[in-house]
């Protein structure tokens, strides 16, 4: 079965139903409240100075939005938007044929930039800062450099990993914005608004109780919604009840933390050890997940709200931990808290 709070992978069905519920416009995109000021400031100031926006940087956790914002700048700067991700960009001359087809003040927005070869990197440097690439044709002693000038655009780059960019490319950004977990409130507000798109409104109760089962994470709050209807669709109820909701999100099996299956094999896992602090490549192996899966989609959400820590010495379960999980705290562990 999908794991429902699953954040990384999703189907080409959902990516189109995604952008049906998308926001185009601020006062529809909830939540983030510094960086949407921050940015219209900046949006505002370059559209006075008549110039391509800087440079931007979104990193942060997958699914809370950095993709919309991106679409939003674009709409607001009345610009066209490429949308790409690092992965389909393998060769230095794909990304040279994606920036000489733009124009002046384009956007061009790359997902999982962090995932660019060194190579691509490079050309992504100069074009970035000098609006110039070189590209070398031919080999050997017959090779020559050609200068190409670009016209001024903005790139937009988003990552999951902003430790993972490379200092260089990092520094090109004129700005950078961490993504926040959203609270239950901004969730119920971003399902209310869902709901009212999809043709089934949900009552308040109703919507709270799937906010306060997403992970703080807009687009597993999306996906539950999308359930929950399918439940009182079936049913033929006339709008998504509290009852309808909390009996379907229960037989999904999403908790009231909002964590999966996934995510109580890990805490289990570090109440486990006792208070001792657990290496990364350890929970990763004993997951059977990758090392940046757990980093990424797992640890961000439990550790903002608590339930893990991060230390020198690996990663440890919390009080909060074991009171969730409801497992004793016996002596020797609890003398650590
Ligand atoms: P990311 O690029 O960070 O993985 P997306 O921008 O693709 O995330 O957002 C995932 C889904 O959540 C989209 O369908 C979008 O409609 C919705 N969403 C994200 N942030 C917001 C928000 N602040 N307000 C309303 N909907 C949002």
């Amino acid at each position: 079965m999908d794991r429902l709070v699953e954040i990384e992978t999703f189907s080409a069905e959902e990516e189109s139903v995604e952008s049906t519920l998308r926001p185009d416009a601020w006062n529809q995109y909830i939540g983030q409240e510094q960086i949407k000021k921050n940015l219209s400031v900046f949006i505002q100031a370059s559209k006075l100075r008549e110039e391509a926006l800087d440079h931007v940087l979104f990193y942060g956790p997958p699914g809370l939005g950095k993709t919309t914002l991106a679409l939003i700048i674009a709409n607001e700067m009345n610009a066209n938007i490429k949308v790409t991700a690092a992965p389909m960009i393998e060769k230095s001359g794909d990304l040279a044929a994606i920036l000489t087809n733009l124009e002046e003040g384009d956007i061009l927005f790359i997902d999982e930039i962090h995932r660019l070869s060194p190579a691509v990197e490079e050309i992504l440097y100069s074009s970035m800062e000098d609006f110039r690439i070189d590209i070398i044709i031919g080999s050997g002693p017959a090779a020559q450099t050609v200068k190409i000038d670009l016209p001024r655009f903005t790139l937009i780059g988003a990552t999951t990993r902003a430790g993972m960019l490379s200092n260089p490319l990092r520094d090109r950004f004129g700005m950078s914005f961490r993504m926040q977990f959203y609270s239950p409130e901004e969730l119920s507000k971003i399902i209310k608004q869902a709901s009212i798109k999809l043709n089934r409104e949900i009552i308040s109760e109703a919507s709270a109780e799937i906010a306060k089962r997403s992970r703080g994470t807009p687009r597993i709050a999306l996906r539950l919604l999308r359930r929950v209807r399918d439940f009182a669709e079936v049913a033929k109820d006339v709008d998504i009840n509290h009852s309808r909701t909390k009996y379907a999100l229960d037989e999904l099996g999403i908790n009231s933390h909002g964590f999966d299956e996934m995510d109580i094999r890990l805490l289990n896992l570090l109440t486990s050890a006792k208070g001792r602090a657990m290496g990364l490549s350890t929970i990763a192996a004993a997951l059977s997940e990758d090392e940046g899966t757990v980093e990424d989609v797992l640890e961000p959400y439990l550790i903002a709200n608590g339930y893990l820590e991060r230390t020198a010495k690996g990663r440890r379960a919390t009080r909060a931990t074991y009171e969730v999980l409801n497992i004793p705290i016996v002596n020797e562990v609890g003398s650590l808290f």
